[in-house]
Parts: structure tokens; sequence; C-alpha cells
């Protein structure tokens, strides 16, 4: 890891007051223009000794505004300690985690992985409208059926169709055959230009697409195409646990990726990270954002600076090592889990590499899937499975009290 180290608990402070002070003072501001401000003191307890060794309520009343992306032109004077945070952030994921080279990508802290996923639509959209002058209804996104609904979202929004391609029962894989056929037909009906959403651990499943499926099938229809990278589940797991994986910069199919922080990197909500190569996000430049110094090729326009040191702060407190420790105890839990299932004869669907097991409806009773707060398939009747995600607080003793009430009830 050329850039992701842990640091110690006082360089962390020190860098963050570093970030703060370079941000505008409010008190002795000399900005008259901006409509920012610190908290209001009218409201919050913005001073007292408890803040000394909180880098992050402070980070929270400074209220930096990081408007704008940081990995590419200029960016505005003002809160230039934040942005950098951020920047650093964006480097670790490129480079370190999705083995971008180094200054060959752009990103930013998006909302979440809604929003991450609609920039990577719409930077397709208007490449496809730009480069080849397509219309809307020639252009198409491809999902599997297990995709997260936010792409639905985004189609409906950028008004493209998404068709959902099916998936294995059991394995989840996507159904390559059906693709194919799915492609041929929609070419008959005039489809020229392809967006892929291809997943990196589904919400329901966790399970992980080939994105390399999608690209050799667009590649033999002779279609243009653009993969994006679904990670906001994954991301922070998937491409540590499976180190042979090749779903990153590194494959030339894909351009874009999603990541949450606020899912298993437990940030703040507001913390869903958008990654692309170079060449891509000027695609969705908006000309008219005169007032922000500086390109806006975001969807979103305000936002927070205190949500970017936060992730800052988690990120280099592990440092790669501790990250990986973590995620390994999660796995460990796992493995514990699937193991009782096994001997009890459950049927349940998981990825070796995900941290989320997910059982077939028919041997969780209805009531012990409530008590213990397993999340459905679908709430609309006919659900199909259940599912367990170990996250940090989901310990062994918990999982054991549940997998006791399977055992007694068979
Ligand atoms: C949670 C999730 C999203 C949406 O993320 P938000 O941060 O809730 O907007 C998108 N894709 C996948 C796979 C997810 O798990």
């Amino acid at each position: 890891m050329k850039h992701w180290k842990k640091y110690s608990k006082e360089k962390l402070i020190k860098r963050i007051d570093e970030a703060l002070e370079s941000t505008i003072d409010f008190q002795s501001s000399k900005y008259l223009g901006y409509p920012v401000s610190k908290l209001d003191e009218n409201v919050f307890n913005t001073n007292g000794t408890f803040l000394s060794d909180s880098p992050l309520l402070k980070s929270y009343i400074a209220n930096p505004n990081n408007i704008g992306c940081h990995t590419l032109g200029k960016s505005e004077e003002a809160f230039k300690g934040s942005q950098e945070l951020e920047k650093e952030v964006i480097q670790v994921l490129a480079v370190d985690i999705f083995k971008a080279r180094e200054n060959e990508y752009d990103g930013y802290i998006a909302t979440g992985g809604t929003e991450a996923n609609m920039q990577a639509l719409w930077i397709y959209r208007n490449l496809f409208m730009k480069k080849y002058q397509a219309t809307l209804d020639e252009m198409v996104i491809l999902s599997s059926e297990d995709t997260h609904y936010s792409v639905h979202k985004g189609s409906n929004i950028l008004n493209v169709e998404n068709i959902s391609i099916p998936v294995d029962f059991n394995s989840r894989e996507i159904n390559a055959e059906a693709l194919d056929a799915i492609v041929k037909k929609l070419i008959d009906e005039g489809k020229k230009y392809f967006m892929v959403i291809s997943n990196m651990a589904t919400t329901m499943f966790g399970s992980v697409d080939n994105p390399d499926i999608y690209a050799e099938i667009l590649t033999n229809h002779s279609v243009p195409f653009k993969i994006h990278v679904d990670g906001a589940f994954g991301g922070f797991i998937y491409p540590i646990s499976n180190r042979q994986s090749t779903i990153n910069f590194e494959n030339h199919n894909i351009s874009s990726i999603t990541i949450d922080a606020h899912k298993m990197l437990q940030a703040p909500y507001g913390t869903g990270v958008f990654l692309c190569r170079k060449g891509l996000i000027e695609n969705v430049l908006t000309k008219e954002a005169q007032y922000v110094d500086g390109m806006d090729l975001t969807m979103v326009g305000s936002r927070s600076g205190a949500n970017a040191i936060a992730v800052w702060m988690i990120l280099f407190s592990y440092g790669y090592y501790g990250w990986f420790e973590k995620i390994s105890t999660l796995l460990m839990r796992t493995e514990w889990l699937c193991a009782q299932l096994d001997e009890l004869n459950i049927h349940y669907y998981r990825n070796p590499f995900m941290n989320i097991v997910t059982i077939k409806s028919e041997f969780v009773p209805e009531n012990i899937a409530h008590k213990f707060g397993l999340v459905p398939e679908t709430h609309e009747g006919n659900n199909k499975w259940y599912k367990v995600i170990m996250m940090s607080h989901v310990e062994i003793d918990d999982l054991s009290k549940f997998i006791d009430e399977l055992r007694n009830q068979s």
C-alpha cells in the first residue's frame, strides 16, 4: 500500500487541526461574500475543552463546504484544508484499493451510493450523446436482477431504459446465455449504446458479478459500452478479502466505481464515494456554475467537508493492515455461521469473500426472522430469502442465540 498508512492519534489530530486552520476562519473573516458560516453558537455547544480531543466534532462546528470536485482543475480557496484530506481519501481508494495509476483518476465524496451510481449513468449518457449524437431511446442500462434500486432511480431520472438480466436462483450468477439473447434483441430493437452496472456485492446476497461477461458479450456484438462497478456495499471488503480480484482499474473494461463509506466503514451518513478514470467526469460539467471557483462536475452542490474528514480519519486510524484485520474478524464470524447452518442442513447463499449470508426462507420461521431482525428479500408476500450481515456489532454470541432457536424449532 503506497498511501494507506496508519497514523497515530496525535498525527491525526494535528493534520485535522491544520486542515481546519487553512479553512476560512469565520471569527476573523474577511470573506463577506460567502453564504457560509460555522455552526450556530446560539444553538450548539461550539466550544469547550472536550473539543480538543474530538477533531471530528471540531470539523462539524467549523462546517467546511467541499463543493465541487477536487481531483482536477481549481477548487474553492476557502476550504482547501478539508479538500486536501478528501483528495487523500480518493487517492487511497483509487490507487491502493482499486489499482488506478497515480493521477489517472477523478472522484469525490458523494451523498451516498445512490448519487455515485447516478453520477456514473449521467456521465455515460452525456458521453454517448456527445460522442455519437445518441438519442435517449438508442441507449440502455443493463444490470442484474439483484441490482440495487438506485439504478432504477437513475434510469427514471435520466430517462434511459433499464433492462434486468436474470441470475441463477442458487448461484446468483448472471445467466450469460440470457444476457446474450437480451443484447441481441435490444440491438434488433434499435439500441446502440450500452451502460452496465456490475455489482461488487449485491445488497441482498453479497454476490459479485463478473464484469468481463458483460464486456465479452457486448464486444462480440460490436456495440459501444461502459461498465460501472457498484461497490456501495462490497467496496471496502471484497478487494481486500479477495487478493486475486480483477475488478479494479487494471481491468480496462471498468470505467468507474461506487464505494459507500457509510456502510462497512461506519462513517457518518452522506459519505458515498464516486471514482472514475480521467477524461470522463468532464461530460457532466455544468458551465452555468459560475459562482463556484473551479469546475462543477458533481451531481450534488454543497457537501460536507466534515464528512470527508470523518472518512479520512477512519482510513488513517486503521491503516491497511488494521482494516484487513477488522474484515478478517467479520469473515471469521461469517464462516462460523455457515458451519452451523451446514450442520443443521439449512440452505443459504454466500460469496466466500463477503460477510453476508442469505438463507432460504423455508428454513427460517417468520417469528425467528422477525425476532433477530433478519431482512427479507421482499416485504410483499412470497419472500424467498432472509439475510444476515456480519457488521461489527454482530458477534458470535448473538449469532449463536439465533442458531439455538433454529435448532430448537426443528
Ligand atoms: C446501499 C447500496 C446502494 C445505495 O446506497 P445509498 O448510500 O443508500 O444511497 C447502492 N448499491 C448497493 C449495492 C448498495 O448496497
